[in-house]
This record gives structure tokens, C-alpha cells and sequence, in this order.
């Protein structure tokens, strides 16, 4: 299998999961029972959004000994800034946390994750960038997701920017993959409308992506037809948000996730990373900001991508490249070509002759 030898043959799903409308009332009983086999105290992450939802922070039963931080989600997680985090977590005399819970979108479930994982492998969150690199599993850990698509409730992965050397990339192992998660709908109906889009658009892309690339194979070819079937449900037919829709996303996320952990995104993840390294564009808006100009490498998803644009009144940013010089496209060629995986489970192993640097201009100059 080459490069693309990871060793991802043998799959690893979420041990457990709850899902319905209400289920968020179960993370009582759940964390009560991890505490009851195992000491020490609690860390919440929970999007800041959630800061002043009383009603729905009252479903927790925060203990003193327990750390709650609300997470910002201007940036996404860089390697330093969890760095930062699990020092001053260590520095608060939190040694051996019980569990951890990432309550929001991929933001805050990725940090969560990469935060249970350091508190067993030693080292700086940049040491575990790769594939199987972990040695230790993480501190029990729970995600709630409160947006749907990518998918971070299901993966074994918690993606981190470093700035230094400009690479997007998680910590890919079994260890990263959550121990339970909790799926309530009610909790996605507070998301913007063009931001439950992009999000949701993610879950549509990946499976998309897994399924034009070489590198398919049978169990996740399943998870992505379901999760295509279910996200033309939500997003050519009705209002995206309604309360079923939002059920549907909400499990189309969760087996997006399951399809992806089996195989390798394409050519749209890769772009979109470039966009990210160099112009900070957040992961979901700039998945749809590339797959608008996907029409010559993914002519069928691109034009049911932009019908489902129109359906639900939601437009995307354009002109983003117009005024860049030399070196950002410079940049922007280096930061997505460096994706070998993705890209040569889109075009092979030649790929580099197909995406020149000029290429990948023009490319980028249409968005
Ligand atoms: P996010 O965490 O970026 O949040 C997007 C916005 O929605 C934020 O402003 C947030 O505050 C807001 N929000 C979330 N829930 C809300 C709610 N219920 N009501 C109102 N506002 C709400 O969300 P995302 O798009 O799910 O995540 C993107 C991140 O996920 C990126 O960092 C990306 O790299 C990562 N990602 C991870 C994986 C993985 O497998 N681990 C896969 C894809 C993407
Ligand atoms: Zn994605």
C-alpha cells in the first residue's frame, strides 16, 4: 500500500453512544458512573456560546474539584495552545483527571481530546502529529456535540495547526477516539443558519471525497452512501433546521465520522487546509469555499453541492485570492500540495504533475 500504509485496516469505533432529543439529561448518570470506578476530578470544555445557557448548564452536576473552561472558537486548536492548556491544567495541581467532556463543534471536541491524550503521553502535542504515534490511551473521555458534520465525535483524530511548521494535522490513533458520546438535537438549533451549513456541508464532503478516491474499500463505503442519503435529505428537500433534519445531521455527522476514520479524504480537504495555514479560514467555511470551484474534479458533487446552496438560501465568500502576491500562493502551493495522503488517494501517486504550482493558482484565483 505505499504511503498510504497506515495502519487504519483494523477500525476503531466510539464504545458507546446515546442519541434522541434530550439525551444531554444522561451526562449525569454517565460521568457519575466513570467517577464511581475511578477517582479525581472532572474538566469541562464547553463552547463559549454555552456560557450563559444556565438551563442547559444545570443538566451538569459541577463538582468543586472540577475544572469547567468555556473554550473560545475565534481560532481553531493550535499544538501551542494546547501546550498552554495542559501546563496550566497541571499547574492548577489537576494531575490525574477522572474524565474529560468536550461539550460543542469540532473546536472544542478536538481539544478535549488532545488534552486526555498528553495527560498520558509525555512530550508537547506536536510529538503526536502523525499516525499511531501515541503510546498510552487518554483519560476517559465524552464528547456532546452541539453543531453537526465533521464528524470529530466519531474520529480518531484532533486536529492542531502548528504554526511553526505550518502543518494541520491531528493526532491520529485509536486513543483519540471518544469512550461514549451524547447526540441531542435540541442542542444544534441555536446554530447559525450559514454556520450549520458549512459544518454540515463537511459531513457531505468527506464521503464524497472517501468515495472517488482509491483508497475505498466495503464498510466504508456504507457509512458514506448512508451519510450522502441523509444529508440530501436535510439539504435538498424542506427547511435544513427543522427538528428532524437536525436529527438526521446529527447522525449523518456521527457515521461521516465512522466513514472517514476507514479511509482518506480527496482533493478538497487539502485546499481548504492551505486556505486555513495561510489565511486562517476556518475548517467548514473554506471546505465549501473550495468545493464551489470543484467542478472540474468533482463535476456531480459540485453541482448538487450548489443546488443545495440555492435550496437553502446560504451563499459563499468568493474573491479570497483576488489580491494575494507571489509568496501566498507560494505558500498556499506548499500548504496544500504537503497533503500527500488525501491527494494521492484522489489522483495517485503522481499527483504533483497534475497540481503544478500554476495549477494550483488558477485553482485558488477562482475562489
Ligand atoms: P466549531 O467548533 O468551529 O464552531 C463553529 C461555530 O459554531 C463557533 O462559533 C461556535 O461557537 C458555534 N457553535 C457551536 N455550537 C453552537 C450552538 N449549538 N449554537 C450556537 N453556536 C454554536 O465547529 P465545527 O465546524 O464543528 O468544527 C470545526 C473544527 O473541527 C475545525 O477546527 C476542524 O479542524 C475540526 N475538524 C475535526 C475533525 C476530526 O475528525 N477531529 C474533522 C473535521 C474537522
Ligand atoms: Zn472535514
Amino acid at each position: 500500500m505505499g504511503i498510504l500504509d497506515t495502519g487504519i485496516k483494523n477500525v476503531k469505533n466510539v464504545t458507546n453512544y446515546t442519541v434522541g432529543p434530550g439525551s444531554i439529561s444522561e451526562v449525569n448518570f454517565l460521568s457519575k458512573k466513570r467517577k464511581n470506578i475511578f477517582d479525581g476530578p472532572a474538566i469541562y470544555f464547553i463552547d463559549e456560546f454555552f456560557k450563559s445557557e444556565k438551563d442547559l448548564l444545570k443538566n451538569f452536576d459541577f463538582q468543586n474539584e472540577d475544572e469547567i473552561i468555556f473554550v473560545n472558537t475565534n481560532e481553531e486548536p493550535t499544538t501551542d495552545y494546547v501546550d498552554q492548556l495542559i501546563y496550566q491544567l497541571r499547574a492548577k495541581k489537576i494531575i490525574a483527571p477522572s474524565l474529560i467532556i468536550g461539550m460543542g463543534g469540532g473546536i472544542t471536541m478536538d481539544i478535549a481530546k488532545a488534552i486526555s491524550n498528553l495527560y498520558t503521553n509525555p512530550g508537547n502535542a506536536s510529538d503526536y502529529q502523525g499516525w499511531d504515534l501515541l503510546k498510552n490511551p487518554g483519560i476517559f473521555k465524552i464528547a456532546i456535540p452541539t453543531i453537526s458534520g465533521t464528524g470529530a465525535e466519531a474520529t480518531r483524530t484532533c486536529v492542531m495547526t502548528n504554526k511553526k511548521t505550518g502543518i494541520k494535522l491531528g493526532m491520529n490513533s485509536d486513543f483519540t477516539v471518544y469512550d461514549q458520546i451524547i447526540m441531542d438535537p435540541n442542542l444544534t438549533a441555536s446554530v447559525p443558519r450559514n454556520q450549520y451549513f458549512y459544518t454540515g456541508m463537511d459531513a457531505y464532503i468527506h464521503c464524497i471525497e472517501s468515495l472517488s478516491g482509491s483508497y475505498k474499500n466495503p464498510i466504508g463505503n456504507v457509512f458514506s452512501e448512508a451519510t450522502i442519503k441523509l444529508c440530501r435529505e436535510v439539504f435538498l428537500t424542506g427547511d435544513m433546521m427543522s427538528n428532524s433534519n437536525r436529527e438526521k445531521l446529527m447522525v449523518a455527522s456521527y457515521l461521516g465520522g465512522c466513514a472517514i476514520a476507514t479511509s482518506y479524504v480527496g482533493l478538497i480537504h487539502p485546499f481548504s487546509a492551505g486556505l486555513s495555514v495561510v489565511l486562517g479560514t476556518h475548517h467548514c467555511i473554506g471546505n465549501c469555499i473550495v468545493m464551489n470551484v470543484m467542478d472540474e474534479f468533482y463535476p456531480k458533487e459540485c453541482a448538487e453541492f450548489k443546488k443545495m446552496l440555492i435550496r437553502q438560501n446560504v451563499t459563499i465568500p468568493k474573491g479570497l485570492c483576488k489580491d494575494l502576491d507571489e509568496n501566498s500562493f507560494s505558500e498556499l502551493y506548499s500548504s496544500t500540495i504537503i497533503h500527500e495522503k488525501p491527494l494521492t488517494n484522489a489522483l495517485g501517486p503522481d499527483y504533483k504533475k497534475i497540481l503544478t504550482p500554476e495549477k494550483v493558482k488558477e485553482i485558488f484565483m477562482r475562489m
